[in-house]
C-alpha cells in the first residue's frame, strides 16, 4: 500500500539551509520512498523557545510503502547522521524531521502522533504546504488548509516568515 506523505524539516544550527538539503537528498534515498513535491525553503522565527536562532524551514511531499512508524525511524537516523544531539524539545538543532501527514491515518502511539499534534498553529508548516498542496484537507475533521492557514495568518500576522 502506498501512502502520501507531508515530513517537515527545519535546522536552526550551522549550515542551515545546506542541513534541510542534505536531509532532503537522505529522505529521497530511502528504500521504499520517493520525494514527489518540495517547497521553498523559508526562514522562520523560532517557535515555543523564542530565546534561540531563526529556523531554515520546508516541507515535502513524499510517496512510500513504508509503514508511518518505519518512516520514523528512517526519519530519526537521518536526524542521528546529520549529528542531532541535544533533544531539548522545541530546542536548538542541526536537523529535526518531523511527519506531519501520513495519508488519512490518525495516529496516536506514545511515539508517534499524526497528523502532528501543533502543525495547525505553526506558519512555518502552514505556508510551505500551501505552496506545495493548496487544495489539502486535514483528515480528521475535513477542514480545509487553506482556512486554517487563514485564521492562523490572522492570528499572527505572518512574523517575518519568508522565502529563501
Ligand atoms: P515537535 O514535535 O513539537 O515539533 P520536536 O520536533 O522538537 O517537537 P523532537 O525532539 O524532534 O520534538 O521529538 C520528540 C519525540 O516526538 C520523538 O522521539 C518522536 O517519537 C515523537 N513524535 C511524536 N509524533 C511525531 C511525529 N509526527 N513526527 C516526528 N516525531 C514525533
Ligand atoms: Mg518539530
Ligand atoms: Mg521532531
Amino acid at each position: 500500500m502506498i501512502n502520501i506523505v507531508y515530513i517537515g524539516l527545519g535546522s536552526n544550527i550551522g549550515n542551515k539551509a545546506g542541513q534541510v538539503r542534505l536531509a532532503r537528498e537522505m529522505i529521497d534515498k530511502i528504500r521504499d520512498l520517493e520525494v514527489t513535491r518540495a517547497s521553498s525553503l523559508y526562514l522562520t522565527s523560532p517557535w515555543g523557545n523564542t530565546e534561540q536562532e531563526d529556523f531554515v524551514n520546508q516541507v515535502i511531499e513524499a510517496r512510500t510503502g513504508l509503514s508511518a512508524v518505519d518512516l520514523l525511524y528512517r526519519l530519526q537516523e537521518i536526524e542521528i547522521k546529520l549529528g542531532r544531539q541535544r533533544n531539548v524539545r522545541w530546542g536548538p538543532r542541526s536537523i529535526d524531521l518531523d511527519i506531519l501527514l501520513y495519508g488519512d491515518e490518525i495516529i496516536h502511539l506514545p511515539e508517534l502522533q499524526v497528523p502532528h499534534p501543533h502543525m495547525r498553529e505553526r506558519l512555518f508548516v502552514l505556508i510551505p504546504l500551501e505552496e506545495i498542496n493548496p487544495g489539502l484537507v486535514f483528515p480528521e475533521d475535513g477542514v480545509k488548509l487553506e482556512e486554517v492557514l487563514i485564521n492562523a495568518l490572522d492570528r499572527e500576522g505572518n512574523r517575518g516568515i519568508r522565502k529563501i
